[in-house]
């Protein structure tokens, strides 16, 4: 039988050592538990970082995944394929876009977005030649590109990757006056997250997305909202910009696009913007396959007939209603937005994340000091009920030293 150590070992000797997850080995997944290769049951507090909204192996999306997958699975973009014009349409009309352009990571979706901002930035705006600006905040996290780490301000996702792209500017997050006083003649867009996740579920002023809006159409400045975290349901609306009735010049889309089934990640837009790219400008060998077409499009419907955004609004208000109740020695505050919560401590989370892996709960630490509970949201009030118990046993346990 497959196990924890041997597992471990192998990933220690032959895998890069990118990541350091807690040491747990999944072997089963469905809704929100997870099984280990010991049988050991959890809940997934992280939902990899809101990809599964819908919940390991949604039913629907299985389906999809195996009729496509027995069909056709790739044609490439030199030839079409009877998926990805419905996956188009669809998607476009739920997020009340006029063009969508498909991808496969996150990472991906937000290149485009930048490389769509810089040509609409020349042909249209008329910006001189490589001349454009791309302003960002400080604290996002947007991938890990050379292109999309020059833009970071996190030390160490440079450190060691330089040289850097040229092009941007950071602003301090959840400052108006701040972008209104880095806009110059050259400024083609701003890129935001109206939550940012990574940062922490750090939730900025009520307003200020729409502030940041009215600044971007005032200063002919593309606002591109980076919701590949934040939408889809996981704030308690499609996407987060929703709750101000924001509507960005692009969106970019990830992570629950596909519910967890497969890489699929897409930039949605108005045809000014989208229509500047000419074919060869651009593209994804991948991109749009009839898999990823077939599957996005069974993903969006699960969104609205399971009603995960009504869900992840209700059940999100109640969770974090009741964490907040709990006296903890170790908590600073809580915050967030639907079932994207984040629990700021006075110390460092990670301890407090092995101990809750011992008691069933998979979450992470984010920016060293936060718990992030971000479970799909098909979880039911009960699961919540329970995970709450377990959660309260950690936050008040005398035992962890104190910082
Ligand atoms: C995860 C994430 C990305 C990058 O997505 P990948 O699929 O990991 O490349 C970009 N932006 C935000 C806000 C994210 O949370």
């Amino acid at each position: 039988m497959t196990s924890t150590k041997e597992c471990i070992e192998l990933e220690n000797e032959y895998g890069a050592k990118n990541y350091n997850p807690l040491d747990v080995v999944i072997s089963k997944g469905k809704g929100i538990w997870v099984e280990d290769v010991e049988g050991n049951r959890y809940m997934d507090f992280l939902a990899s970082y809101s990809a599964l909204n819908q919940g390991h192996n949604h039913p629907r999306l299985v389906k999809a995944l195996q009729k496509q997958a027995e069909k056709l699975s790739l044609t490439s973009r030199a030839f079409r394929n009877d998926q990805l014009p419905y996956f188009e349409k669809e998607l476009c009309e739920l997020t009340g876009y006029e063009m969508m352009l498909p991808m496969n990571s996150g990472a991906e979706a937000v290149e485009t977005a930048l490389k769509a901002a810089r040509k609409w930035g020349e042909k249209v705006k008329g910006v001189g030649k490589d001349k454009g600006e791309i302003i960002v905040c400080s604290g996002n996290f947007h991938g890990r590109t050379i292109t999309i780490v020059s833009m970071s301000d996190e030390e160490q996702y440079r450190d060691g990757f330089g040289p850097f792209t040229p092009g941007f500017k950071i602003i301090e997050y959840n400052n108006v006056s701040a972008l209104q006083d880095a806009i110059n003649e050259n400024t083609v867009a701003f890129m935001v997250e109206p939550i940012q996740g990574e940062g922490g579920v750090v939730v900025p002023d009520d307003g200020y997305m729409q502030k940041v809006e009215k600044v971007c159409r005032d200063n002919n400045v593309l606002l591109i909202a980076d919701e590949i975290q934040s939408g889809l349901g996981r704030t308690g609306k499609m996407f987060a910009c929703d709750h101000e009735h924001v509507k960005p010049d692009m969106i970019t889309i990830g992570k629950a696009l596909s519910g967890g089934m497969y890489p699929i990640s897409a930039v949605v837009g108005s045809a000014e913007v989208l229509g500047v790219f000419n074919p060869g400008d651009h593209g994804s060998t991948y991109g749009g396959n009839p898999i990823a077409s077939a599957v996005g499009r069974e993903s969006l419907k699960v969104i609205v007939e399971d009603e995960l955004c009504e869900r992840s609004a209700e059940l999100g208000e109640y969770f974090m209603a009741e964490l907040e109740k709990i006296e903890s020695p170790y908590v600073d505050f809580v915050r967030g937005k639907g079932l994207w919560i984040g629990v700021v401590l006075k110390q460092a989370a990670r301890p407090f994340c092995k101990a809750l892996m011992k008691k069933g709960i998979l979450a992470k630490d984010t920016h060293g000091n936060v718990i992030r509970i971000a479970p799909p949201l098909v979880i039911e009030k009960e699961e919540i009920d329970q995970a709450l118990t377990a959660i309260e046993e950690v936050l008040t346990d005398e035992s962890f030293d104190k910082e």
